[in-house]
Protein backbone atom coordinates (compact mmCIF):
# COMPACT_ATOMS: atom_id res chain seq x y z
CA UNK A 1 0.00 0.00 0.00
CA UNK A 2 1.74 2.94 -1.25
CA UNK A 3 -1.10 5.50 -0.64
CA UNK A 4 -3.67 6.31 2.13
CA UNK A 5 -6.35 8.44 0.13
CA UNK A 6 -8.64 9.22 3.32
CA UNK A 7 -7.53 11.19 6.40
CA UNK A 8 -8.45 13.81 8.65
CA UNK A 9 -6.67 16.95 9.74
CA UNK A 10 -8.11 20.27 12.15
CA UNK A 11 -9.85 21.57 9.19
CA UNK A 12 -12.34 18.74 10.12
CA UNK A 13 -12.49 16.42 13.17
CA UNK A 14 -8.56 15.00 12.75
CA UNK A 15 -5.48 16.00 13.75
CA UNK A 16 -2.82 19.19 12.38
CA UNK A 17 -1.95 18.23 9.23
CA UNK A 18 2.46 18.15 9.80
CA UNK A 19 2.07 15.65 12.38
CA UNK A 20 -0.57 13.13 10.34
CA UNK A 21 2.31 13.57 7.49
CA UNK A 22 4.88 12.85 9.58
CA UNK A 23 2.91 9.35 10.38
CA UNK A 24 2.32 8.62 7.03
CA UNK A 25 6.36 8.57 5.80
CA UNK A 26 6.82 6.68 9.09
CA UNK A 27 4.20 4.31 7.89
CA UNK A 28 6.16 3.83 4.39
CA UNK A 29 3.59 5.45 2.41
CA UNK A 30 4.62 7.42 -0.62
CA UNK A 31 1.08 9.59 -0.68
CA UNK A 32 -1.44 10.86 1.41
CA UNK A 33 -5.03 12.39 1.02
CA UNK A 34 -6.45 14.86 3.22
CA UNK A 35 -10.69 14.11 3.12
CA UNK A 36 -11.87 16.38 5.69
CA UNK A 37 -15.83 16.36 6.22
CA UNK A 38 -17.35 18.56 3.79
CA UNK A 39 -21.15 19.13 3.73
CA UNK A 40 -22.34 21.41 1.12
CA UNK A 41 -26.08 21.96 2.58
CA UNK A 42 -27.44 22.09 5.76
CA UNK A 43 -28.69 18.83 6.97
CA UNK A 44 -31.17 17.96 9.69
CA UNK A 45 -28.38 16.61 12.12
CA UNK A 46 -26.15 19.81 12.67
CA UNK A 47 -23.32 17.95 10.66
CA UNK A 48 -22.67 21.36 8.88
CA UNK A 49 -21.88 23.51 11.77
CA UNK A 50 -19.29 21.32 12.96
CA UNK A 51 -17.71 20.31 9.56
CA UNK A 52 -16.87 23.78 7.77
CA UNK A 53 -14.47 22.81 5.04
CA UNK A 54 -16.92 24.41 2.49
CA UNK A 55 -16.17 28.13 4.13
CA UNK A 56 -12.37 26.70 5.36
CA UNK A 57 -11.19 24.82 2.31
CA UNK A 58 -9.12 27.84 0.21
CA UNK A 59 -7.45 28.16 3.67
CA UNK A 60 -6.60 24.44 4.06
CA UNK A 61 -4.75 24.39 0.19
CA UNK A 62 -2.78 27.17 1.57
CA UNK A 63 -1.35 25.07 4.24
CA UNK A 64 -1.33 22.00 2.03
CA UNK A 65 0.53 24.13 -0.52
CA UNK A 66 2.88 25.73 2.46
CA UNK A 67 3.99 21.97 3.37
CA UNK A 68 4.18 20.12 0.43
CA UNK A 69 7.91 21.48 0.04
CA UNK A 70 8.72 20.11 3.13
CA UNK A 71 7.82 16.44 2.83
CA UNK A 72 8.97 13.37 0.19
CA UNK A 73 5.04 12.53 0.31
CA UNK A 74 2.68 13.20 -2.13
CA UNK A 75 -0.14 15.35 -0.21
CA UNK A 76 -3.74 15.50 -2.03
CA UNK A 77 -6.11 18.07 -1.12
CA UNK A 78 -8.97 16.56 -1.28
CA UNK A 79 -12.59 16.37 0.46
CA UNK A 80 -14.98 13.72 2.07
CA UNK A 81 -18.18 15.14 1.08
CA UNK A 82 -21.67 13.83 2.08
CA UNK A 83 -23.85 12.83 -0.35
CA UNK A 84 -27.49 14.13 -0.01
CA UNK A 85 -29.73 13.15 -2.33
CA UNK A 86 -31.88 16.02 -3.01
CA UNK A 87 -28.46 18.75 -2.95
CA UNK A 88 -27.06 16.93 -6.05
CA UNK A 89 -27.00 20.43 -7.98
CA UNK A 90 -25.80 22.15 -5.40
CA UNK A 91 -22.91 19.53 -4.44
CA UNK A 92 -21.83 19.49 -8.30
CA UNK A 93 -21.84 23.04 -8.63
CA UNK A 94 -19.41 23.41 -4.92
CA UNK A 95 -17.11 20.79 -6.35
CA UNK A 96 -16.84 22.42 -9.50
CA UNK A 97 -15.83 25.24 -7.63
CA UNK A 98 -13.67 24.14 -5.16
CA UNK A 99 -11.24 21.82 -7.69
CA UNK A 100 -10.50 19.36 -5.20
CA UNK A 101 -7.77 16.53 -5.91
CA UNK A 102 -10.13 14.32 -5.84
CA UNK A 103 -13.53 13.47 -3.79
CA UNK A 104 -15.05 10.88 -1.40
CA UNK A 105 -18.54 10.62 -1.56
CA UNK A 106 -20.17 9.13 1.63
CA UNK A 107 -23.21 8.78 3.02
CA UNK A 108 -23.64 9.68 6.17
CA UNK A 109 -27.28 9.84 6.43
CA UNK A 110 -30.06 9.49 4.28
CA UNK A 111 -33.96 10.99 4.93
CA UNK A 112 -34.42 10.95 8.34
CA UNK A 113 -31.62 8.49 9.43
CA UNK A 114 -28.61 9.28 10.64
CA UNK A 115 -26.08 6.61 9.97
CA UNK A 116 -23.23 8.17 12.54
CA UNK A 117 -25.30 7.55 15.93
CA UNK A 118 -26.60 4.53 17.00
CA UNK A 119 -29.12 7.01 19.42
CA UNK A 120 -31.91 6.45 16.70
CA UNK A 121 -32.21 2.72 16.68
CA UNK A 122 -32.28 2.04 20.29
CA UNK A 123 -35.79 1.44 20.50
CA UNK A 124 -36.35 0.71 16.63
CA UNK A 125 -37.78 -2.79 15.62
CA UNK A 126 -36.32 -5.70 13.20
CA UNK A 127 -38.56 -3.81 10.26
CA UNK A 128 -37.58 -0.09 11.38
CA UNK A 129 -34.10 -1.03 11.35
CA UNK A 130 -33.98 -2.88 8.05
CA UNK A 131 -35.93 -0.44 6.77
CA UNK A 132 -32.66 2.00 7.61
CA UNK A 133 -30.37 -0.23 6.23
CA UNK A 134 -32.60 -0.48 2.79
CA UNK A 135 -32.61 3.27 2.97
CA UNK A 136 -28.85 3.33 3.17
CA UNK A 137 -28.19 1.18 0.47
CA UNK A 138 -30.40 3.12 -1.88
CA UNK A 139 -28.95 6.44 -0.68
CA UNK A 140 -25.04 4.69 -2.06
CA UNK A 141 -26.54 3.31 -5.38
CA UNK A 142 -27.59 6.83 -5.83
CA UNK A 143 -24.17 8.35 -4.77
CA UNK A 144 -22.38 6.00 -7.54
CA UNK A 145 -25.44 6.82 -10.01
CA UNK A 146 -24.88 10.77 -9.47
CA UNK A 147 -21.44 10.79 -10.25
CA UNK A 148 -20.20 13.16 -8.40
CA UNK A 149 -17.11 11.26 -6.43
CA UNK A 150 -13.90 9.86 -7.44
CA UNK A 151 -14.18 7.36 -4.42
CA UNK A 152 -17.31 6.12 -2.37
CA UNK A 153 -16.34 5.79 1.36
CA UNK A 154 -17.20 3.12 3.89
CA UNK A 155 -19.29 1.05 1.65
CA UNK A 156 -21.56 -0.91 4.49
CA UNK A 157 -21.39 1.87 7.65
CA UNK A 158 -24.43 0.67 9.04
CA UNK A 159 -22.65 -2.34 10.42
CA UNK A 160 -20.55 -0.23 12.41
CA UNK A 161 -23.69 0.18 14.74
CA UNK A 162 -24.93 -3.16 16.86
CA UNK A 163 -28.65 -2.13 16.47
CA UNK A 164 -28.44 -1.99 12.54
CA UNK A 165 -25.91 -4.76 11.93
CA UNK A 166 -26.57 -7.72 10.47
CA UNK A 167 -29.41 -5.81 8.54
CA UNK A 168 -28.11 -5.72 5.57
CA UNK A 169 -28.64 -8.64 2.82
CA UNK A 170 -26.77 -9.79 0.02
CA UNK A 171 -29.30 -8.02 -2.83
CA UNK A 172 -28.05 -4.85 -1.42
CA UNK A 173 -24.47 -5.11 -1.77
CA UNK A 174 -25.17 -6.80 -4.94
CA UNK A 175 -26.94 -3.40 -6.08
CA UNK A 176 -24.41 -1.46 -4.88
CA UNK A 177 -21.56 -3.86 -7.10
CA UNK A 178 -23.31 -3.71 -10.17
CA UNK A 179 -23.70 0.33 -10.04
CA UNK A 180 -19.78 0.20 -9.51
CA UNK A 181 -19.30 -1.69 -12.14
CA UNK A 182 -20.95 0.59 -14.68
CA UNK A 183 -19.44 3.34 -13.29
CA UNK A 184 -15.83 5.70 -12.89
CA UNK A 185 -16.61 5.71 -8.87
CA UNK A 186 -14.20 3.65 -7.29
CA UNK A 187 -15.37 2.12 -3.64
CA UNK A 188 -12.99 2.32 -1.14
CA UNK A 189 -11.32 -0.28 1.72
CA UNK A 190 -11.53 1.74 5.15
CA UNK A 191 -10.07 0.99 8.30
CA UNK A 192 -11.98 3.57 10.24
CA UNK A 193 -12.61 0.56 12.54
CA UNK A 194 -10.59 -1.94 12.27
CA UNK A 195 -9.54 -1.87 15.35
CA UNK A 196 -12.72 -1.35 17.79
CA UNK A 197 -16.76 -1.11 17.47
CA UNK A 198 -16.10 -3.21 13.99
CA UNK A 199 -13.08 -5.03 14.41
CA UNK A 200 -12.52 -5.13 10.33
CA UNK A 201 -12.67 -3.14 7.63
CA UNK A 202 -15.50 -1.82 5.29
CA UNK A 203 -16.87 -3.43 3.42
CA UNK A 204 -17.59 -6.75 4.96
CA UNK A 205 -15.75 -9.76 3.11
CA UNK A 206 -19.65 -11.13 2.54
CA UNK A 207 -19.63 -7.95 0.04
CA UNK A 208 -16.39 -8.06 -0.95
CA UNK A 209 -17.37 -11.60 -2.68
CA UNK A 210 -20.13 -9.90 -4.84
CA UNK A 211 -17.46 -7.25 -6.34
CA UNK A 212 -14.95 -10.72 -7.33
CA UNK A 213 -16.76 -11.44 -10.85
CA UNK A 214 -16.86 -7.59 -11.68
CA UNK A 215 -13.50 -6.40 -11.97
CA UNK A 216 -14.28 -3.69 -9.55
CA UNK A 217 -11.07 -2.28 -8.36
CA UNK A 218 -10.56 -0.26 -4.95
CA UNK A 219 -8.51 2.26 -3.28
CA UNK A 220 -7.38 2.49 0.64
CA UNK A 221 -8.32 4.57 2.92
CA UNK A 222 -7.17 4.62 6.61
CA UNK A 223 -9.83 7.20 8.02
CA UNK A 224 -7.25 8.79 10.41
CA UNK A 225 -8.03 11.46 12.49
CA UNK A 226 -4.94 10.72 14.15
CA UNK A 227 -1.24 10.34 14.16
CA UNK A 228 -1.24 6.88 16.07
CA UNK A 229 -4.22 5.94 13.83
CA UNK A 230 -2.45 6.14 10.80
CA UNK A 231 0.60 4.55 12.47
CA UNK A 232 -1.64 1.60 13.61
CA UNK A 233 -4.04 1.32 10.38
CA UNK A 234 -1.75 1.10 7.85
CA UNK A 235 -0.23 -2.67 8.71
CA UNK A 236 -3.79 -3.54 9.28
CA UNK A 237 -4.69 -2.46 5.62
CA UNK A 238 -1.96 -3.65 3.95
CA UNK A 239 -2.64 -7.47 6.01
CA UNK A 240 -6.15 -7.45 5.02
CA UNK A 241 -5.17 -6.42 0.84
CA UNK A 242 -3.18 -9.37 1.44
CA UNK A 243 -5.22 -11.95 2.81
CA UNK A 244 -7.87 -11.15 0.72
CA UNK A 245 -6.17 -10.45 -2.51
CA UNK A 246 -8.42 -7.22 -2.91
CA UNK A 247 -7.60 -5.46 -6.29
CA UNK A 248 -6.08 -2.10 -5.98
CA UNK A 249 -6.44 0.74 -7.99
CA UNK A 250 -4.14 2.68 -9.84
CA UNK A 251 -4.91 6.49 -8.37
CA UNK A 252 -3.77 9.41 -9.99
CA UNK A 253 -5.82 12.07 -9.31
CA UNK A 254 -5.30 14.54 -12.19
CA UNK A 255 -3.11 17.88 -12.06
CA UNK A 256 -1.34 17.21 -8.53
CA UNK A 257 1.11 20.03 -8.29
CA UNK A 258 3.95 19.76 -6.18
ZN1 LIG B 1 -17.27 9.09 6.74
ZN1 LIG C 1 -13.71 9.97 7.12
Amino acid sequence: MYADLHAHTTYSDGSPLPAMCRAAEAAGLDAVGFTDHCIVVDDEFGRRERYRLVETYERRREAIERFRPRTGLTVYDAAEVSYVGDAETETAEFLAAADFDYTIGSVHFAGEFDYTTPAQYADASEAERRAAVERYYDAVVAAVESGLFDVLGHLDLPERMGALRGHARREDYERVAAALSDSETVPEVNAGRVHDSLGRVHPDPAMLDCFRDRDVRFVLGTDSHSPAEIERRVPALREVVDEYGIPVAEFEPAAVVQ
